[in-house]
C-alpha cells in the first residue's frame, strides 16, 4: 500500500447516497477496492435501499459487503445510535418501523423549513428534494441546499447558524429509545451495536443496552481518541461484546477528513458478526 497511513482491513460504517452520504452504493465499494479494502459495512440512517447494490458491486470486485443500518435514539438527553448490521431485510417489524421514522424524517424537514422562513431563508421543500437522491432524507441536505442558497458558505456553517443543537431553526428529531432501538434490530435477526460511544459518553448507559440484547460497541471511529478507544475496548471485554470499528464516511467534501478506511478492523471481526447473526437466528 502506498498510503502514508495504514489502512485496516474493513471499514464497517459507511453512508451512501441512500441516506445522506455522498457516494452511490457502487460508488463507494468501488472506492473501498481500490484502496485495497477487503469489506466495507453499508450503514445508511434509517435505511437498507443501497444494500442490494452494494452488494452486486462487491460481488464485482471481490469485496466483502456487511449489511448494516444506522438508526437513531435519545437517552437522558443525548443522541444514542445503534448500527444494526444483517438485519432481516424482509422482516415486517423491521420495515415498517423505517417506514415511519422516514416519514417522521420527512415532517421534520417541513418543520425546520417553517422555522428558516422565520429566519428569512426562502427554501422550498423541491430546492431540498432535489439534493435527495435516495429514501432517508437528513440535515446534511438540508445544509447543502443552505449553501448552494448562498444562505451558508459551508454545510458545517449551515448547521451552526441555523438547523444544528441551539441554533434557531433546530428541530429535534423523533426520538425512540435505545432499548427500543436494540430491540428492533434483534426482532429481525440483527447484531446491535453501539455507535461511536465516545461522542456522547455513553459508558454509563452500556450495562442496561446488554441486558436488552446489545452485541457490539464501535470502539474505533474517526470521532474517538485514544482515551475512548481504551475505555470502550475494556468495556466490550468486559460485557463480551464484539469490539466493531469504521470511519462513518460520508463523502470527503461531507464530512472532511473522515477518510474511508482510515478507522476500522481486522476481516475477522466481520466473521464474529456473522456468527452472532447465525446464532441470533436459531436463538429465535
Ligand atoms: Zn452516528
Ligand atoms: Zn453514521
Amino acid at each position: 500500500m502506498d498510503s502514508a497511513f495504514a489502512l485496516y482491513e474493513v471499514d464497517l460504517h459507511c453512508h451512501t447516497t441512500a441516506s445522506d452520504g455522498l457516494l452511490t452504493p457502487t460508488e463507494l465499494v468501488y472506492s473501498a477496492a481500490e484502496l485495497g479494502l477487503k469489506g466495507i459495512g453499508i450503514t445508511d440512517h434509517d435505511t437498507i435501499q443501497g444494500w442490494k447494490e452494494a452488494k452486486e458491486a462487491g460481488a464485482n470486485c471481490q469485496i466483502h459487503i456487511l449489511r448494516g443500518i444506522e438508526i437513531n435514539s435519545e437517552w437522558q438527553g443525548k443522541e444514542v445510535h445503534i448500527l444494526g448490521y444483517e438485519v432481516n431485510a424482509s422482516s415486517s417489524i423491521l420495515n415498517d418501523k423505517l417506514a415511519s421514522l422516514r416519514k417522521a424524517r420527512e415532517q421534520r424537514m417541513l418543520e425546520i423549513l417553517d422555522r428558516l422562513k422565520i429566519q428569512g431563508v426562502r427554501l422550498s421543500v423541491q430546492e431540498v428534494q432535489q439534493l435527495v437522491p435516495g429514501e432517508s432524507i437528513g440535515r446534511p441536505h438540508i445544509a447543502q441546499a443552505l449553501v448552494e442558497g448562498g444562505y451558508a458558505r459551508s454545510i458545517q456553517e449551515g448547521f451552526d447558524r441555523y438547523i444544528g443543537i441551539g441554533a434557531p431553526a433546530y428541530v429535534p428529531r423523533y426520538k425512540m429509545t435505545p432499548e427500543e432501538g436494540i430491540e428492533l434490530i434483534r426482532a429481525a435477526h440483527g447484531v446491535a451495536v453501539l455507535a461511536h460511544p465516545g461522542v456522547q459518553r455513553l459508558a454509563d448507559g452500556i450495562p442496561s443496552w446488554v441486558e436488552v440484547g446489545l452485541q457490539g460497541i464501535e470502539v474505533l471511529h474517526s470521532e474517538h481518541n485514544s482515551d475512548d478507544e481504551r475505555i470502550f475496548r475494556a468495556l466490550a471485554k468486559q460485557y463480551h461484546l464484539i469490539a466493531t470499528g469504521g470511519s462513518d464516511f460520508h463523502g470527503e467534501e461531507r464530512k472532511p477528513g473522515v477518510k474511508l478506511g482510515h478507522w476500522g478492523v481486522s476481516l475477522e471481526v466481520i466473521h464474529q458478526i456473522l456468527d452472532l447473526v447465525r446464532h441470533n437466528q436459531v436463538v429465535e
